[in-house]
């Protein structure tokens, strides 16, 4: 069985003195384990405080939730993959829903961005997931699939068989709904599929998580799938203790 991953997602919270004060609240109720992955993608201005914060706790991934894909120049406000990497990141989030809904971030765009992190040596973990209105139109399927092809669509087999992908339906993000365990595992199946017609068998080695109103009560029969290698949370995140709980589920 392939170790369950937590990532937390911070999204706007945690500058750098709440995210020291989190980390060492949370290091201090959580040991390290063989058997789970723990991930953190704290705001960019944190990630320095956040890796020397778990500067003993190597185990412990940290990255950024966004980079531009050019490495370097005139882009004021943005972040690259060599300067995320500098400060400490091993992988980058790309193609969040909101980063797709709000800041009108494009198929293209995620394959660069996931073509810019591997260039960096981060590897990333690509969010997909399909908005109500295309649940309801049935393309649930076709369009997790489209921006899967497209967020991998830059990676050689070696660099693609290192990424990770979240599904997270736009609709059970921050709403409290969430996906019933066998609609995210028909997702996730279709996911796979995908990942192998690139990759062939070496495909089932890459983590598939679930996210979107994952919370203290239903992370068990979530990861009771065998299609859900983990969940990306954003909300339940937030407090030490609570995340503390749900990691050790
Ligand atoms: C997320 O930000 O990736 C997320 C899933 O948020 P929430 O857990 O709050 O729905």
């Amino acid at each position: 069985m392939k170790r369950p991953v937590f990532a937390a997602n911070w999204k706007l919270n945690h500058g750098p003195q709440e995210a020291r004060a989190f980390l060492q609240r949370f290091s201090g109720l959580v040991a390290p384990r063989a058997d789970r992955t723990f991930v953190f993608f704290p705001p960019a201005i944190s990630l320095a405080v956040t890796g020397f914060a778990l500067r003993e706790r190597p185990e412990i991934l940290v990255g950024v939730q966004n980079i531009h894909w050019e490495d370097k120049g005139a882009f004021t406000g943005e972040n690259s993959a060599p300067i995320a990497r500098d400060a400490g990141a091993k992988i980058v989030l790309v193609g969040h829903s909101e980063r797709r809904q709000l800041f009108g971030e494009t198929d293209e765009m995620t394959s660069k961005k996931v073509a810019a992190a591997y260039r960096a040596g981060l590897t990333a973990m690509l969010c997909v997931g399909e908005r109500l209105e295309e649940r309801e139109r049935n393309t649930t399927q076709a369009v997790v699939v489209r921006q899967v092809k497209a967020g991998i669509s830059r990676l050689e087999p070696s660099q693609l068989a290192s990424i990770a992908i979240a599904y997270e339906p736009v609709w059970a993000i921050g709403t409290g709904r969430t996906a019933k365990p066998e609609d995210a595992t028909a997702v996730h199946s279709a996911i796979r599929r995908t990942l192998k017609e690139a990759l062939g068998s070496k495909a089932t080695e890459i983590p598939i998580l679930y996210g979107g109103t994952v919370n203290a009560e239903n992370v068990a029969e979530l990861l009771a799938s065998p299609e859900v290698d983990g969940v990306l949370v954003g909300g339940a995140s937030l407090d030490a203790d609570g995340w503390a709980r749900i990691v050790q589920t």
